[in-house]
């Protein structure tokens, strides 16, 4: 039997790992334990997706929703939640669900990886070599790259770590002239400030010092004094990380995949970072299915990936943007002016527009391999719609373009019916009717 070993044991690797698993492989994954403690904060669909991959552990370690204040552009709000995550019992609910799942577990540095088209040798910290047919990489940012297709402005960030009196969980994002501050709090009084900065532009003092310089960012913060309520932090823990926007040059070879952070990296201020981890750890299993099963699809297996890490690389780093462009209270600020023009000035959301659908052939998923199917495609959605609700979509529009609505409506049950007039009308059908 084929042989998958997956590099790194994030929420990237573990479910790809239990969806390796699932089609019959023998899946081994190699991972040392994470180097730092952090908290990240996560939406409600990243909880969806963890539920969707069977993931429930690892939801029981994700804290009560709380409240994000936002002080952005000079403007106070308190209008989104976020879910925190505390990473170490997040990564150790993760290691555990591949212990439950009896997936092997080698916990060890990763030195080199050796690879040709017959197969890879891995060289462990303990001098160990594993083998494997098929390669994950899937060690995050720290993964050797595959050269860079794209990469935003480079950035840091300083996160800084201590231990408070217990409190309510509670976030908050502050915007600076030189970058911007995120902090949290967890209800056992753990506290975490992480300021994100322009590396060109920041003047950092030397390694020793930065968290002296820390220490006074925070205390020249009024919002983040009143945040973390004028506690004097003692015995406090710095890491720094980069966090530039990545995006590798290549995300899938004929025996080998990148991803999560490994394949596209984005801005930790879109909050995106595991959101889009867990998605290309979705779709893996079944691209891996058809490079090795179905060689006579492998172009479009490949395709298929790439571009949707491309898709979603680049959606993101819009976001960011227009999330950037919102500040305007120091626009000729280096920090704001490389980001408010990363990565072009495209928009990120087209306006429904009917006018505008085209029928093509696409890849799609269908019975866990990759085929090229008839889809819709649209501007906002250039990789193509399939099927909405159960239903599918090209003969749909077709059908609609040949015999009108009346008489398409009229080859469908009720229900149907209603599901094909809510997407007519987010594709912008009755809009000029
Ligand atoms: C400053 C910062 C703040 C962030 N905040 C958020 C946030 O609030 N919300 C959010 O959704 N995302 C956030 N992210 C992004 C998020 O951390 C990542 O997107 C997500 O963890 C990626 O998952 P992954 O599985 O691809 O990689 P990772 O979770 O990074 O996992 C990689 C694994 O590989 C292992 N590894 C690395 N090198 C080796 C080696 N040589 N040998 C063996 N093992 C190795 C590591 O120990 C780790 O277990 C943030 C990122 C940064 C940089």
């Amino acid at each position: 039997m084929l042989n998958v070993v997956i590099l790194g044991a994030g929420p990237a690797a573990v479910v790809c790992a239990l969806g390796v698993q699932r089609l019959g492989y023998n899946v081994t994954v190699v991972s040392e334990a994470r180097r730092f403690s952090a908290v990240e904060g996560v939406s409600q669909r990243v909880l969806e997706s963890l539920q969707h991959a069977g993931l429930r552990n690892v939801l029981d370690t994700v804290e009560q929703a709380c409240v994000r204040s936002v002080l952005w552009n000079g403007e106070y709000n308190e209008q989104n939640h976020e879910y925190l995550l505390d990473r170490p019992r997040f990564d150790q609910a993760l290691r555990q669900q591949l212990q439950d799942a009896g997936v092997p577990l080698l916990t060890q540095r990763v030195l080199r990886v050796h690879s040709t088209q017959h197969g890879h040798q891995i060289q462990l910290g303990s001098g160990q070599v594993v083998t494997a047919d098929f390669l994950i990489e899937a060690r995050g940012r720290q993964a050797p790259g595959s050269g860079k297709k794209m990469r935003g402005p480079e950035t840091l960030s300083l996160l800084n770590r201590w231990q408070g009196p217990p409190q309510p969980v509670k976030t908050a994002l502050h915007s600076h002239h030189d970058g911007w501050s995120w902090m949290a709090q967890l209800a056992d009084g753990r506290c975490y400030w992480q300021l994100t900065l322009d590396v060109a532009s920041a003047q950092l003092p030397s390694k020793e010092r930065l968290l002296k310089y820390c220490q006074q960012r925070r205390q020249a913060s009024i919002f983040a004094q009143e945040f973390f309520q004028q506690y004097e932090a003692q015995n406090i823990d710095l890491h720094v990380r980069s966090s530039s926007s990545t995006l590798c040059n290549e995300s899938c070879g004929s025996n080998w995949l990148r991803i999560g952070d490994a394949a596209m990296a984005v801005d930790p201020l879109s909050g995106n970072g595991i959101f889009q981890a867990l998605s290309s750890a979705l779709q893996a299993p079944a691209v891996l299915y058809t490079l090795l099963e179905k060689p006579q699809q492998a172009a479009l297996a490949k395709e298929f990936h790439q571009q949707r890490i491309e898709h979603l690389f680049l959606r993101f780093a819009r976001l960011g943007r227009d999330f950037y462009t919102l500040e305007k209270q120091w626009l000729h600020e280096p920090f704001w002016l490389a980001r408010q023009q990363w990565p072009d000035q495209r928009s990120t959301h087209h306006e429904a527009d009917f006018s505008q659908l085209q029928l093509a052939h696409r890849p799609v998923i269908e019975n866990g391999e990759i085929v090229s199917r008839e889809v819709v495609i649209s501007p906002d959605q250039p990789l193509g719609m399939w099927h909405h609700s159960g239903i599918a979509l090209a003969p749909m529009l077709r059908q609609l373009r040949e015999q009108g609505l009346r008489d398409l409506l009229g080859k469908y049950s009720v229900i149907e019916q209603g599901y094909i007039n809510s997407w007519l009308t987010n594709q912008g059908y009755f809009a000029n009717k």
